[in-house]
């Protein structure tokens, strides 16, 4: 089970790597930290769970959080019947909106244990090409929060953490230009 120390701080300069794409079938291993992954973000937001096993929030993580330079993602988002997951292996996105939008309270990292305030400027809708853990090729059409998701973990596959999007100088710059959620 993944507790808050096996993920990587945004210290950690291994968070800045560009993660490698991934083959199949995949090792057992990736499949391992795959379902290590998903696990810690169901538990996470589970408050029992959470406080129990200490588990800072999440809805995303990407391998690299925890120390593996490898193109995967998972991203669990909480429905009414429970949990839906989404875990793809080598994504990419391939079409986007032109409309963009912004989490209204600012963006959270389970990397960055701290509030940072500011516009994260991303897609309102995004399409994302892949595969899924057996290797079969997978398109997933997000929207709203978990469009933001997928593009706030792809980012971490290209070492980019979601303050490096918000302006130095004017955190809320051209905030009229973007719809907030
Ligand atoms: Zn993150």
């Amino acid at each position: 089970m993944l507790k808050m120390k096996d993920i990587l701080d945004e210290k950690d300069k291994t968070l800045r790597q560009i993660s490698e794409e991934v083959s199949f079938p995949l090792s057992k291993e990736d499949i391992d930290n795959i379902n290590l992954m998903e696990e810690y973000l169901v538990n996470s937001q589970i408050e029992e769970k959470a406080i129990k096993y200490d588990l800072r929030p999440g809805m995303g993580m990407s391998a690299i959080q925890i120390g593996v330079p490898k193109r995967y993602i998972v991203i669990v988002n909480e429905i009414e019947e429970g949990f839906e997951s989404y875990i793809v292996i080598n994504p990419k996105i391939t079409s986007n909106s032109a409309e963009m939008i912004y989490v209204e309270d600012g963006e959270g990292c389970l990397s960055v244990n701290r509030d940072v305030e500011g516009i994260v400027p991303r897609y309102a809708r995004v399409t994302v090409e892949g595969f899924d853990i057996d290797g079969n090729k997978i398109k997933i059409r997000a929207r709203e929060e978990i469009a933001i998701a997928f593009q706030h973990e792809l980012d971490h596959l290209n070492g980019i953490l979601f303050y490096d999007r918000i302006d130095k100088k004017d955190p809320f710059k051209n905030k009229d230009l973007y719809r907030s959620i």
